[in-house]
């Protein structure tokens, strides 16, 4: 770089939203994310996602929640709009919504081309507004029953270098459907569908009960291979953890992989990394070193325990005791097995 290169200048305000949207929206299972927590987000008892190949083409989020009227549809694509708070003091005060940073829908918008329709709870008629790589084209009354759909299409089309970065077609497709199956099993009171390539590869009925969730996302072969593990304050060794509760498998029920153990930290789906090397240390020498069991196990604890700050937006969590926090799913699910009777009791325990 020569010195006239080197100088600093500033960006326009183009390039400065797609650097934005960049860092919101990284790949398709990003779109798939924030949508769907917009959609639980607004009460929906029904969500169906439908992606076309590996969602750069075309993903759809429809929702029978309590949808928007034609002024806060135009305002909710605008950047840092958000019906969620209000100000600074709602975030100390915790937020019980998925989302708060009125990022998303605008970050969509800018790299894609996107249509939502949408209809109010208790409004008379529908709108749909079409964005294209940030600028809002159209906005029209539509019929269209309540609640929301969102259509990407064209995900990245204005910014090539994200385009050249994505995986191959069943990588990012895993990654749509590992975002839409936590998220269906976190929420069995909601009726997740999940539909790729105009093919149903599940849906969950919504009526509440996790097996029943379970049954629905991963069949009757793991379904029926699931533990309860249930455990509170009191039968839980000393750690930040209040409760550890949700299904483990039996260990003969495994895979290769640790994409099936689910879990969630205060109701919300996350990473939580200990959490589930937790779950794995429990099983011992009754995995083979590359196997992994399917689990579903949500943790309680002090909301001022767990350091939110890893990452916002990458489904990660830590807790500030990691040790003892560990030391006690271990333990809640090691007695879950033995209690199924699947731990010998001459096994060596640690
Ligand atoms: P955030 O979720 O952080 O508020 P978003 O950009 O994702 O920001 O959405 C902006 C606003 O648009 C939301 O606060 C909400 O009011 C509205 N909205 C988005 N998706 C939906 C939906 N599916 N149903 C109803 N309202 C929605
Ligand atoms: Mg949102």
């Amino acid at each position: 770089m020569d010195a006239q290169e080197r100088q600093i200048h500033e960006l326009d305000e183009r390039t400065i939203e797609r650097i934005a949207a960049g860092e919101v929206v990284e790949r398709p299972a990003s779109v798939v994310k924030e949508l769907l927590e917009n959609s639980l987000d607004a009460d929906a008892s029904r969500v169906t996602v439908a992606v076309e190949a590996d969602g750069t083409e075309l993903l759809r989020v429809s929702d029978d929640g309590h949808g928007m009227d034609e002024a806060d549809a135009k305002r909710a694509v605008k950047q840092h709009t958000t019906s969620k708070i209000d100000d600074i003091t709602d975030l100390e005060t915790g937020i019980r919504t998925l989302g708060f940073r009125g990022e998303a829908l605008h970050a969509i918008g800018a790299v894609s081309r996107t249509t939502i329709t949408t209809k109010a709870d208790g409004g008379t008629r529908g709108t749909e507004i079409h964005i294209e790589g940030g600028e809002r084209t159209h906005v029209e009354p539509a019929g269209c029953p309540h609640g929301t759909t969102v259509e990407v299409t064209d995900l990245f089309y204005n910014v090539p270098a994200r385009r050249k970065y994505l995986k191959q077609e069943r990588t990012e497709f895993d990654h749509i459907q590992r975002i839409v199956t936590g998220y269906a099993l976190a929420n069995p009171e909601v009726s997740i569908t999940l539909e790729h390539d105009g093919r149903e590869l599940f849906s969950t009925s919504g009526r509440g009960d996790l097996r029943g969730a379970v049954l629905a996302v991963y069949g009757r072969e793991v379904a029926s291979a699931m533990i309860d593990v249930e455990h509170s304050t009191g039968d839980l060794p000393e750690g930040p953890l209040t409760a550890v509760e949700g299904l483990v498998s039996h260990p003969e029920t495994n895979r290769a992989s640790r994409d099936y153990c689910t879990t969630f930290v205060n109701g919300r789906y996350v990473t939580a990394r200990s959490v589930r090397e937790a779950i794995i240390e429990a099983y011992g020498s009754q995995l083979a070193a590359d196997r992994y069991p399917f689990a579903v196990v949500a943790v309680t604890l002090d909301p001022e325990a767990v350091d939110v700050n890893v990452h916002p937006r990458k489904l990660e969590v830590r807790f500030v005791d990691d040790t003892r926090a560990h030391a006690q799913v271990t333990n809640a699910v090691e007695t879950a097995l033995q209690e199924a009777g699947e731990l010998r009791s001459s096994a060596p325990r640690g």
